[in-house]
């Protein structure tokens, strides 16, 4: 499979260097007189639909960003098609989130031939192990010491954390077209007050929420940085990792229902790219609600272009609003 798959994508990468060289989109066009306006834009790939945001507020309409993941999509298992590797192909960066996301990055950016520049939103982030070694009630399963070592990617649901990312993205932007750097500042400015803004709304609509009620269960394990940011309690997830490939086992399963009892945790929330099936099973079995549908939280993704969610900054307000009011209610 793995071996029919890469023949395939050299020979996409073969027509998209024939394209290349058909366009001969080349750089040096900049002579002298200032107000061009139809210089050419830079060309941006983005992997995930956070950093596809953050690289449009930042990038504006100097760059043109090409999203890989859609939102809504499953980002842990994602495979690269033949369009992706010919867009990385033309651009001149690629922004990525980082801390092992993106798995399928590195080869896909070889079989490209990308000579571009990298820009890792990660860069500077305080990172999360993975396993939950804080352990509330010094309860170790067998299984989390094997991710003992693996960092927790949901790097973006701190704000503080989204504010590192756009500043390393408006670096990257800057030094790739330095003609925009003034603008790509500015931008860099006043969305990095947006987030603080966001930082400032979050605590002081958890600080309405007694600490004690504070309980997270959710899909997976998507919110760690939320969870430590706001002083939430992690209860427990329904696909037990960092990543959504684990299924629970019937008695980390059982286990999860007598925890959710135990601690009078109110809800289990979903997920917009992840099926609530399992969810509502145990929900079923602890008594606790699903908050789903049009509430699931957007863990892994934002919503769709256009809609409220469909910005970073709204689909974090939504995951706020939506658990305040399961919490608080
Ligand atoms: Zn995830």
């Amino acid at each position: 499979m793995k071996h029919g798959q890469r023949t395939f994508i050299t020979a996409a990468t073969a027509a998209a260097l024939v394209l290349l060289v058909g366009c001969g989109s080349g750089d040096g066009a900049t002579e002298g007189g200032s107000g061009t306006s139809s210089g050419t834009k830079l060309a941006v790939v983005a992997t995930t639909p956070e950093v596809a945001d953050f690289a449009r507020t930042i990038g504006g309409s100097d760059v043109t960003v090409t999203q890989i993941i859609k939102p809504n999509v499953d980002p842990h298992d994602y495979e690269p098609t033949p369009a992706d590797i010919q867009a990385i192909g033309k651009a001149a960066i690629v922004v990525k989130n980082g801390v092992g996301l993106e798995e399928w990055l590195d080869q896909t950016i070889e079989s490209a031939g990308f000579k571009g520049t990298v820009v890792d939103s990660s860069q500077g982030v305080t990172l999360r192990e993975g396993g939950h070694e804080e352990g509330e009630d010094g309860h170790e399963e067998g299984e989390g010491a094997h991710e003992a070592e693996e960092h927790d990617p949901h790097i973006w649901h701190n704000p503080q954390n989204a504010k590192t990312m756009v500043t390393n993205i408006e670096k990257g932007l800057a030094a790739a077209d330095p003609a925009h750097a003034t603008a790509f500042a500015g931008n860099l400015k006043s969305y990095s007050a947006e987030l603080d803004k966001l930082d400032a709304d979050n605590e002081a609509a958890f600080a309405r929420i007694p600490a004690d009620q504070r309980k997270l269960v959710t899909n997976h394990d998507a919110f760690g940085y939320y969870v430590d940011r706001y002083k939430l309690q992690f209860v427990g997830s329904v696909i037990p990792s960092l990543d959504t490939s684990a299924e629970l086992s019937a008695k980390q399963l059982n286990d999860l229902v007598a925890k959710i009892k135990a601690t009078g945790a109110k809800a289990i929330f979903a997920e917009t790219s992840l099926p609530p099936k399992s969810a509502e099973a145990i929900a079923n079995q602890a008594g606790v609600k699903v908050i789903g549908g049009e509430d699931a939280l957007y863990g892994d993704s934002i919503g769709a272009e256009g809609t409220p969610q469909g910005t970073y900054l709204g689909a974090e307000r939504h995951n706020t609003q939506v658990i305040v009011t399961a919490l608080g209610g």
